[in-house]
């Protein structure tokens, strides 16, 4: 699936009430009756809002579906973005929508932009997305938890990670400026630099080595492990480090006037020191980069560790601000924390340094099950779809530069 703001022009202000409607009745329905979107939806006259819902499944935004028991719809991952990027939109955090510059296996990394011309970052969060047909075989699974889907997973993994970057970037951490989050997006600053991985030389990789060493052990000082800290997950930027200037410039790769200075990202998967397997996790990251520095720069450190002792050591010695408390305070609970953990586990999520990178099963959403457990006893709480937005006619001044589709 791949956002297409292209679609998001055409919608009239009925259409949108609807697709606000189905997400309503999505929360405690796999599949949304139709009579249920109708009610949701809040307008008057069954007819206007069928012809709303023929517009929008043409554009994919929702999907039918055929169940035992009745027909209905359901919000597709297009139908979400749409409404998320609506919202961005709204809030001013994002004013056009440009390439798509990263597919994760979780993700997609959009570049967007704000009115005022900056560039920003728009990741929007797709959790289970390989993973989908093992979810899909799982029948169990979705039965035993109506609010287990791809939707309320990958808002989780959206929170978390805007809640971690926010935490971070407080505390003087090197990581982008969270700007935005709604549903399952982050809106965040743009960092113009590479990945570590595609980094082919590196100065002083020594330098390097400790200076990420250190941040592993200044992260855990903070109550934090990364949990997927790795050359995918670390942008390099260089700088012009002009008290170097001069110096060691007998050959480029002992210019000493540049620094390479690391950026982290991608913190849906970080985890409290406290966390029952905290210690494989620190040693995780401790070793993908040895083991990347070892294959890629040549570069074994002398010195060994560091340990995740070492790091509970300083907990007790010199702690810093314990971010992982302060994450579960602002909002994103250990409930919550919990749920998307059981979730990453059980549909295969274990970060960039998994199984390689896969684009092939993109639509895999599209087609899921045909039948749903859903059952009659979830009674619809909502009448009204609360968060319908009145603005979403006028999206027709989203200008979008350039469809992801066509980059
Ligand atoms: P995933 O969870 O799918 O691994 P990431 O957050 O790691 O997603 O992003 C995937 C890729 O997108 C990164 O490796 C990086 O190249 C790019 N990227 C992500 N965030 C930014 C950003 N703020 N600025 C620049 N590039 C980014
Ligand atoms: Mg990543």
């Amino acid at each position: 699936m791949k956002l297409d703001p292209k679609a998001m022009r055409y919608l009239s202000s009925e259409d949108f009430r609807v697709l606000a409607g189905v997400e309503a009745g999505s929360r405690n329905h796999e599949v949304v009756p139709t009579q249920l979107i109708v009610q949701l939806s809040g307008l008057r006259g069954g007819s206007g809002v069928h012809k709303s819902i023929s517009t929008l499944a043409k554009v994919n935004l929702i999907a039918k579906v055929k169940n035992a028991k009745y027909d209905g719809y359901r919000l597709t991952y297009g139908g979400l973005d749409y409404l998320a990027l609506n919202t961005h939109k709204k809030n001013k955090s994002v004013y056009s929508v440009g390439n798509r510059i990263g597919v994760g296996k979780e993700s997609d990394i959009i570049v967007v932009a704000h009115s005022s011309g900056e560039q920003r970052i728009l990741k929007i969060h797709r959790l289970g997305r390989i993973s989908f047909r093992t979810v899909k075989n799982n029948r169990d699974y979705l039965r035993n938890r109506s609010t287990g889907s791809w939707m309320y997973m990958s808002r989780l993994a959206a929170m978390k990670e805007f809640a971690f970057m926010k935490a971070l970037r407080e505390n003087g951490f090197p990581v982008p400026e969270p700007i935005a989050q709604n549903r399952h997006t982050i809106v965040m600053s743009l960092i113009d630099a590479f990945p570590l991985r595609q980094i082919s030389k590196v100065p002083r990789p020594a330098e390097l080595y400790s200076e990420l060493m250190d941040m592993i052990l200044q992260l855990a000082r903070y109550g934090l492990i990364h949990g997927d800290f790795n050359e995918f997950n670390i942008l390099i930027k260089e700088e012009e480090d002009p008290d170097a200037k001069g110096k060691g410039r007998e050959s480029e790769e002992n210019d000493e006037s540049i620094r390479l200075v690391p950026i982290i990202i991608d913190f849906p998967q970080m985890i409290s020191v406290d966390h029952p397997n905290a210690e494989m996790y620190f040693d995780r990251d401790v070793n993908c980069i040895k083991r990347f520095f070892q294959r890629k720069f040549h570069f074994t450190s002398d010195v060994p560790g560091p340990f995740f002792a070492d790091a509970r050591k300083q907990l007790v010695e010199n702690p810093g601000k314990r971010l992982d408390v302060e994450v579960e305070a602002s909002g994103f609970s250990r409930k919550m924390a919990r749920e998307l953990e059981a979730y990453m586990k059980e549909v295969g999520v274990d970060g960039d340094a998994g199984a390689p990178r896969e684009d092939e099963d993109e639509d895999g959403d599209e087609e899921e099950q045909s039948e749903s457990d859903d059952d009659n006893e979830e009674e619809q709480s909502e009448n009204q779809a609360d968060e319908v937005d009145e603005s979403a006619h006028k999206l027709e001044d989203l200008h979008v530069s350039k469809s992801p589709l066509e980059a």
